[in-house]
């Protein structure tokens, strides 16, 4: 039977726990990670209803997206609400683990999630994550070039996008004198210089993939001194990222829109900023709270963006010099634009674990209401 780190490794494939915002704290919290698991439950938030339904169905590990435990603990009691969950678990034998920001930027991740949801084609980030990309520069000798890249690539080096195992190889002479108490593949301890047909081989890394990706290198370059380099990159990263962005199939007037939305998200109500009747095609979009994107989106010719958490001053940050909207702004709220993650995490693990049954809460986990005149 899997393990809870075999099911959190694989989402880990998906949303590395380094890529998370500083502030946030993610991965196992709660539990034993060598337990095996053989019923998982998914919700966006952790409640008592919640674990209610855990030990019903007898679920060995719960996953949210929202942490229980951010900011730090002094105490675990029972009548304290995080303790009080937490000790519930704890002695139920119940794991707990949390996939927050990571996620919130992964591709396919928690906006691209709700761009499908909103039916938006040829989705990609809003803003790709800048400062996250090294360049990896390896020497080896040619004969050995191909298991050293071969090494990276299964280390996580070369994915660019879609495409996977991304490299770039030249050739050149190497040199190098072996000291008294080297042990050098090629030439003598204390001998003569050596010089060498080298491959130059060039390949992307993610920043917290390097220690991994070089110690893979290691492990089959014939140096006892790898020659590399390691440069840091401006570009933005193609699989970490902000938001996203997308188009409809054909434009649509505001209301038709808004009315889709509150459909496609189960919302109630929503409120938004805008001209009825004016045309949306491009559609920006960031689960949770995304209103730090606006300025990003109208750059990119976003004529709405729907995201939650919206205060009132940022609804008149859209805004023409006229006072007439350059983008549409729409919050159906915090809850409904991140509650379809909870069946993204089930439809990634489903297919990956036949042994294991992943459940998505059947409780509406939002603290929450709206109330509307009747
Ligand atoms: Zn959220």
């Amino acid at each position: 039977m899997p393990t809870i780190r075999d099911i959190t490794t694989a989402l880990e494939d998906w949303a590395p726990p380094a890529s998370k915002f500083d502030y946030d704290n993610v991965g196992l919290q709660i539990g034993r990670a060598e337990r095996a698991v053989s019923k998982v439950l998914v919700a966006l938030d952790l409640t008592p209803a919640v674990i209610d339904e855990a030990e019903e169905i007898g679920a060995e590990l719960i996953v949210t997206h929202h942490p229980l435990f951010f900011r730090p603990q002094k105490r675990l009691v029972g009548d304290d609400h995080i303790g009080g969950m937490a000790l519930r678990m704890a002695e139920q034998g119940i794991a707990y683990y949390t996939i927050h920001t990571n996620l919130d930027v992964a591709h396919g991740g928690v906006s691209f999630g709700l761009a499908e949801k909103l039916g938006l084609q040829d989705i990609r980030f809003l803003s790709p994550s800048m400062g996250k990309l090294v360049k990896l520069v390896v020497f080896v000798p040619e004969s050995h070039a191909e298991p050293v890249r071969s090494a990276a690539a299964n280390a996580g080096a070369g994915q660019i996008g879609d495409y996977s195992e991304c490299s770039f190889q030249t050739k050149g002479i190497g040199r190098f004198r072996p000291g008294a108490d080297a042990d050098p593949h090629i030439g003598e301890a204390g001998g003569e210089i050596q010089s060498v047909e080298e491959a130059r081989l060039e390949m992307e890394v993610m920043r917290w993939d390097l220690h991994r990706v070089l110690n893979s290198v290691r492990a089959v370059h014939p140096y006892e001194e790898v020659a590399y380099d390691v440069f840091p990159m401006e570009n933005p990263a193609s699989r970490i990222g902000s938001g996203a962005i997308g188009v409809l199939p054909s434009p649509v007037g505001l209301s038709s829109f808004l009315d889709t939305i509150l459909d496609r998200l189960d919302a109630a109500s929503l409120r938004y900023s805008g001209d009825p009747d004016q045309s949306i095609k491009t559609v920006a979009v960031c689960g949770g709270s995304g209103t730090s994107l606006f300025e990003e989106a109208m750059t990119q010719g976003a004529n709405a963006f729907v995201t939650g958490d919206v205060t009132y001053h940022k609804f008149f940050e859209a805004m023409e010099a006229k006072g007439s909207h350059r983008m549409a702004i729409i919050d159906p709220g915090h809850y409904e634009t991140e509650a379809h993650t909870e069946q993204q995490i089930v439809d990634y693990l489903s297919p990956r674990f036949n042994d294991v049954t992943v459940r998505r809460t059947t409780v509406r986990t939002s603290a929450m209401s709206t109330f509307a005149r009747s």
